[in-house]
């Protein structure tokens, strides 16, 4: 007989695996919300699986199982955040462990990183993703223990080789993590290129409407790093709520969609307003100017994705002038969702922020193209 043909990751992920509620026979997973699950007569679980709400959750499973098979990984874990995500692995490491992480990359989580290595007895060195040599000279071999990259990354969006980084990670005996919240699985699966553990804000893309905050973790193998992972999850109590579980699920099945559209929207944003008047520059991976061009073309798989920064002519005062004048571009914070966002980092930062005061940073979203341009057009009039 034929060997079936495996399904593309899109049917997989629209059909979630085709996980039926066998209980209904329900296209879609419930809801179950219980924290406790019942015993029989001779005090054994009705179901095997479920013994307490801070365990296993039923409605987990689905955006687990379908995450781990976008990320060719053997399995995922959903957290309460991103960031509940990233402290499960460095719950992982003990004190006098060293770890090296971009000097550029999502602020929160940079910052968190430097206190904990110090509340912690850990030590940290952060390097300049735009130097190719930034990362060699940053490991210590024999204590560095993990490398944590961000790529591409925020809001520089420099294109950080995995590959390469998980060469040097593995030869000083380090695990490497990927922040991949950008990139999503649809443009790249960083285990394929060596990667030992990958970060996703669920906030964003993988949910993409905005409606929950929830984190998840994808391993290349099921080890002892991984089962102290899990125990962050499970004995720590890093979970989500089994609606806003149900929620992802959901959201999740639009992503190859979503994330194609705003790669889509972007590149032509980004070509548009190239050398606009009004502009210093346009950041974009997507544009042959990007120092990250090159090797986003070969690292990412159809599209450059939907972050990109714009620097206004002028100063800060011009580019919160052209934010104040959007009508179509939302401001707030945040990105991987449905609409188009707007923001200057450098406000949301403050004053120690590294991104320069006259940088816009936008999440391009899935609303028609010429009114997201028509926008930025009138605004940068
Ligand atoms: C938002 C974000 C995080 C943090 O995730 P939360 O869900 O807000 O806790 C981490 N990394 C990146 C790249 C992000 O954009």
């Amino acid at each position: 007989m034929d060997k079936q043909k495996k399904l593309s990751p899109e049917t997989i992920n629209a059909h979630a695996l085709h996980q039926i509620d066998t209980l209904t026979g329900g296209l879609m997973p419930a809801i179950q919300p219980s924290s406790t699950f019942v015993r029989d007569e001779n005090y054994q679980l009705i179901n095997a699986q479920h013994s307490y709400g801070r365990d296993e959750s039923p409605v987990y499973d689905v955006a687990e199982r379908v995450l781990a098979e976008l990320e060719g990984a053997p399995s995922a874990l959903l957290f309460s955040s991103g960031m509940s995500a990233a402290t499960a692995v460095l719950h992982t490491l003990r004190p006098g462990d060293h770890i090296v992480a971009p000097k550029v990359m999502y602020w929160g989580l940079r910052n968190w990183l430097v206190k904990f290595c110090d509340h912690w007895g850990m030590s940290i060195d952060l390097f300049d993703s735009s130097d190719p040599k930034g990362l060699i000279s940053a490991v210590k071999p024999g204590r560095t223990r993990l490398v944590w990259i961000e790529t591409p990354c925020n809001p520089s969006w420099d294109v950080i080789d995995i590959a390469a980084a998980s060469e040097i990670a593995h030869g000083v005996g380090a695990m490497l993590a990927v922040d991949s919240t950008v990139a999503t699985p649809v443009l790249t699966q960083p285990i394929k290129f060596g990667a030992d553990i990958v970060l996703h804000s669920a906030t964003k893309y993988l949910n993409g409407h905005c409606d929950i905050v929830a984190g998840a973790l994808v391993t290349a193998k099921e080890d002892e790093c991984w089962e102290r992972v899990r125990e962050a999850r499970i004995d720590a109590g890093a979970i989500l709520g089994s609606f806003e579980a149900w929620l992802l699920q959901r959201g999740m099945r639009t992503l190859f969609l979503r994330v194609r559209r705003a790669c889509e929207s972007a590149q032509t944003i980004a070509e548009h307003f190239e050398g606009h008047p009004g502009l210093e520059a346009v950041i974009y991976p997507g544009l042959s100017s990007h120092p990250g061009h090159e090797l986003a073309s070969r690292q990412m798989e159809g599209g450059f994705g939907g972050m990109m920064c714009l620097q206004v002519k002028g100063g800060a005062k011009a580019a919160l002038d052209v934010v104040r004048r959007c009508k179509v571009l939302i401001r707030a914070t945040s990105l991987g969702g449905v609409e188009s966002l707007i923001e200057h980092r450098y406000t949301i930062e403050g004053e120690n922020s590294p991104v320069p005061a006259d940088w816009l940073r936008l999440s391009i979203g899935i609303e028609s193209v010429d009114d997201l341009i028509g926008d930025l057009e009138q605004a940068l009039a």
